[in-house]
C-alpha cells in the first residue's frame, strides 16, 4: 500500500448528464454546494454508443465555463468510429479541457448497437488519444479491486490494466467497493507488476438499498453481507438507511485515506447532500 503515499491526494465528484432541463438545473446546484469540497476534477460520465454525447458536453461546457474547476469528460470506444472519437477530441480540446476519463464501455443489452466499435478496449483508446493529442490530456482509466465481471481470471484482469497504463494513462479511479482489504490488495499487487500511477478509490455513498444492489449487481461490486443484511433490515426507512450509509462510508473513506490511498472520487448521483455529509466528518469539506 506504500507505493499509493506518495502522490498528492486528490478529491474528485462524478456526475451524469441529465436528460431534462430540471435536471441540468439540479446538476448545477450539487455542483456549486460540492465547491466546499474543492475538487480537483468533476466528471460528467458519458453513454457508451455516444447516447448522451450532446448532453455530456452541454454539462462540461457549464462546468467548465461557470465553476473554476476543471472539467473532466468521460469518453467510452465502444460502438464508436475513430472519426468520431478524433472529432470530439478536438472539440474538448478547443474548449480547454485537459482530463479526460478513457473508458471501453458497456452498451446496454438489446440496443441494437455492434458490440465493438473501430476500437476495442479501453487500451486502444487510451493509445489512440495519445496518437491524437500528445500529451494535452491528463488521462484517467477505470480499475477494479474486485475485477471486472468480463475478466478471464484476475491475473489477466490486471495485466490488461497495466496495458492501459502502458499506452499512456495518468491515473486511475476504482468501481465503488466496500471492502476496503480488496483496494490494498490490488494496489499492492499493481506495485509488484510495476504499475506506477495513482490508483484513488471511487466511492459510492449509501442512500438507497434497491438501487445500489442492482448497481452493485450489474458492475461486479460485492455489497459486503453485514452491510446488505443492516441495509434490507431497515425496509422503507430512508432516514435509518443514509444514516448507517454515511457511517459506514465515512469509516471506509477514513481507512483507506489513513492507509495512503491517493485521494478520493466520489460517485455523486448528481446529489451533494450525501457526500458532503461524508466529506464533512471527514474534515474535508469548508463550512458552508
Ligand atoms: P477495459 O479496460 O477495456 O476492460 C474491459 C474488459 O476487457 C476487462 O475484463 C479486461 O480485463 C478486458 N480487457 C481489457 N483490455 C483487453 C485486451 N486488450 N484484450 C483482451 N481483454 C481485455 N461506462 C460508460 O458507459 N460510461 C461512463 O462514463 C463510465 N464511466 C466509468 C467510470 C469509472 C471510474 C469506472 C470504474 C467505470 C465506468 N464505466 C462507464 C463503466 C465501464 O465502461 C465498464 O466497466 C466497462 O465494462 C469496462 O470499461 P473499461 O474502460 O474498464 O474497459
Amino acid at each position: 500500500m506504500d507505493s499509493q503515499r506518495r502522490y498528492p491526494k486528490i478529491f474528485s465528484c462524478e456526475f451524469f448528464p441529465p436528460s431534462t432541463d430540471e435536471g441540468m438545473r439540479k446538476l448545477f446546484a450539487a455542483r456549486q454546494e460540492l465547491m466546499r469540497m474543492q475538487p480537483a476534477f468533476f466528471s460528467v460520465t458519458y453513454g457508451a454508443g455516444g447516447s448522451t454525447r450532446e448532453r455530456t458536453v452541454q454539462a462540461i461546457q457549464a462546468i467548465q465555463a461557470h465553476s473554476g474547476v476543471d472539467a473532466a469528460p468521460h469518453l467510452t470506444c465502444v460502438a464508436a468510429t475513430c472519426a468520431g472519437t478524433r472529432e470530439i477530441l478536438s472539440y474538448y480540446r478547443a474548449q480547454g479541457i485537459h482530463r479526460i476519463v478513457a473508458l471501453r464501455g458497456d452498451l446496454p443489452s438489446g440496443s441494437g448497437m455492434r458490440e465493438f466499435g473501430e476500437l476495442h478496449y479501453a487500451n486502444e483508446l487510451v493509445t489512440f488519444i495519445r496518437a491524437e493529442t500528445g500529451d494535452h490530456f491528463h488521462i484517467e482509466v477505470a480499475a477494479y479491486p474486485e475485477f471486472h465481471p468480463q475478466a478471464p481470471n484476475t491475473e489477466r484482469d490486471l495485466l490488461n490494466f497495466k496495458r492501459k497504463v502502458e499506452a499512456g494513462a495518468n491515473s486511475a479511479i476504482t468501481q465503488y467497493f466496500y471492502n476496503p482489504d480488496a483496494y490494498f490488495r490490488f494496489v499492492d499487487e499493481c506495485a509488484r507488476l510495476e504499475i506506477d500511477l495513482p490508483i484513488v478509490p471511487g466511492i459510492m455513498p449509501i442512500t438507497n438499498f434497491t438501487q445500489l444492489a442492482r448497481f452493485s449487481d450489474g458492475c461486479g461490486t460485492e455489497i459486503p453481507r453485514w452491510i446488505r443484511k443492516r441495509l434490507e433490515g431497515f425496509g422503507d426507512d430512508r432516514d435509518s438507511i443514509r444514516a448507517f450509509g454515511l457511517d459506514v462510508v465515512t469509516d471506509l473513506c477514513q481507512r483507506l485515506l489513513e492507509q495512503g490511498a491517493p485521494g478520493l472520487h466520489f460517485y455523486t448521483m448528481n446529489q451533494a447532500g450525501p457526500t458532503l455529509a461524508i466529506c464533512e466528518r471527514l474534515g474535508l469539506a469548508t463550512t458552508a
